[in-house]
């Protein structure tokens, strides 16, 4: 008694697995599987009095609700690379710096073919001090002309959705695993996605987040290099190089699918939580 248990939804939910982005695939992981429970939240509450219990004195201050931690397993994790201070490591892009510095590479960027299709490179934005990072899958055609993630309506979506958790766009860094959108939206193929990981590594690196939020397979995929349905994916505590990594759905799947929200909104609540510093 006493405990009302919030337990995200079930890893094999049936409505995971039906829209672009969001299907399941069936290759084996290159992550490494480190446990599989799901996230369960547990929020105390007072115990309600007895008919016979003596009733409180009024001088004593009421127990205020206190949220239990958070019970979170284990889900991926996955380890740093070289880093720029190793010997022999002559990678470009590990010497730099700064974000505005990979953005200007990204700008010069011609490793795959998006490079040329593109109208406009989107690398990214935000503080680069940011505690809390969100990842989603490629620019879109508002992204394509104006150079900005996520400011289409799946952009839009997003911004609410960083609004109810108590950020604004500017205190957060938003960027994609693509930094050029893929001709008509398709799906980022395999090999784009290997040339332009490094860049979003590279991000990663220099903000070292509180918390990182993947929007969508896609996204998940790339950063935890799994190739698990989102639906095994959500729920669960990852880590990305020592940073707690959570999954929820793209912004453009809750535009698809209505249904979804609510169990985004469970799931953008616990990286709020991990973000505030409750122990994970
Ligand atoms: Fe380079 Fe990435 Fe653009 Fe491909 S998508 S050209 S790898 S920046
Ligand atoms: N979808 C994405 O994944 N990224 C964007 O920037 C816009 C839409």
């Amino acid at each position: 008694m006493g405990e009302r248990e919030v337990v995200l939804p079930e890893a094999k939910r049936p409505d995971a697995k039906t829209k672009k982005g969001q299907e399941p695939d069936a290759k084996a992981p290159r992550g490494q599987v480190k446990g599989g429970a799901r996230v369960a939240e547990a929020v105390a509450q007072p115990a309600p009095a007895s008919p016979s219990a003596p009733a409180p004195t009024p001088a004593a201050p009421a127990p205020k609700p206190k949220a239990a931690p958070l019970h979170l397993e284990p889900g991926l994790t996955v380890e740093a690379p070289a880093a720029s201070s190793d010997l022999f490591v002559s990678d470009p892009l590990a010497q730099v710096a700064t974000l505005d510095a990979i953005a200007a590479l990204v700008d010069a960027c011609r490793k795959c073919p998006l490079g040329h299709s593109r109208t406009t490179s989107v690398p990214g934005e935000g503080n680069p001090q940011a505690g809390f990072v969100c990842v989603g899958e490629a620019p879109g055609a508002t992204e394509d002309a104006t150079g900005r993630p996520f400011v289409g309506r799946a952009g839009v979506l997003l911004t609410e959705i960083l609004k109810a958790i108590g950020f604004a766009r500017e205190d957060v860094f938003i960027c994609n695993v693509l930094k050029c959108r893929p001709p008509n939206n398709r799906d980022p193929e395999p090999l784009e996605v290997q040339a332009c990981s490094p860049y979003l590594h590279r991000q990663l690196d220099l903000i070292r987040p509180r918390v990182i939020l993947a929007l969508g397979r896609p996204a998940a995929h790339a950063l935890l290099g799994s190739t698990a349905s989102l639906g095994d994916l959500r729920g669960r505590l990852h880590r990305y190089r020592g940073i707690p990594l959570i999954v929820t759905y793209h912004p453009a799947a809750l535009l698809r699918n209505p249904h979804w929200k609510r169990p985004t909104w469970d799931d953008v609540r616990i990286a709020r939580r991990i973000f505030d510093g409750e122990a994970v």
